[in-house]
């Protein structure tokens, strides 16, 4: 690694992750008007226990996505005060193959690996 000057990295991650949020964004509008729609096209009580449940599927996705939303949200924050790609735990540049795999990371595979460990550890 090494061979990306951090500005260019920083850049390059800066328009991906700005994309990314941006496409997150408009599904997300989408989800809502269509939650609009459906309810105006059944107004049976019979249906509307199944638009329920329907309903909460699609609460969880956007659940999920708001928290990718906000990650994408940090990172860029980060990529902004210049302290992207750099992890949080032990301060060592993360590597671009890590970047590119999981962009809004703040943990080396070093730092990870022994989080996860520690978590199973825990969890026994
Ligand atoms: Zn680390």
């Amino acid at each position: 690694m090494g061979t990306m000057e951090a500005r260019e990295k920083n850049e390059y991650f800066k328009e991906f992750l700005t994309q990314k949020l941006n496409e997150l964004l408009e599904e997300a509008n989408k989800t809502v008007s269509g939650m609009t729609n459906e309810r105006e096209n059944f107004p049976d009580p019979t249906d509307r226990a199944s638009m329920e449940s329907e309903r909460n599927f699609t609460l969880r996705i956007r659940d999920r996505e708001r928290k990718l939303i906000s990650k994408i949200q940090d990172a860029l924050v980060r990529i902004e005060n210049g302290t992207y790609g750099i992890c949080e735990e032990c301060g060592e540049e993360i590597s671009m193959e890590r970047l590119n795999a999981r962009p809004v990371t703040t943990l080396c595979i070093d730092c990870k690996k022994k989080q996860e460990n520690d978590e199973k550890v825990r969890g026994l």
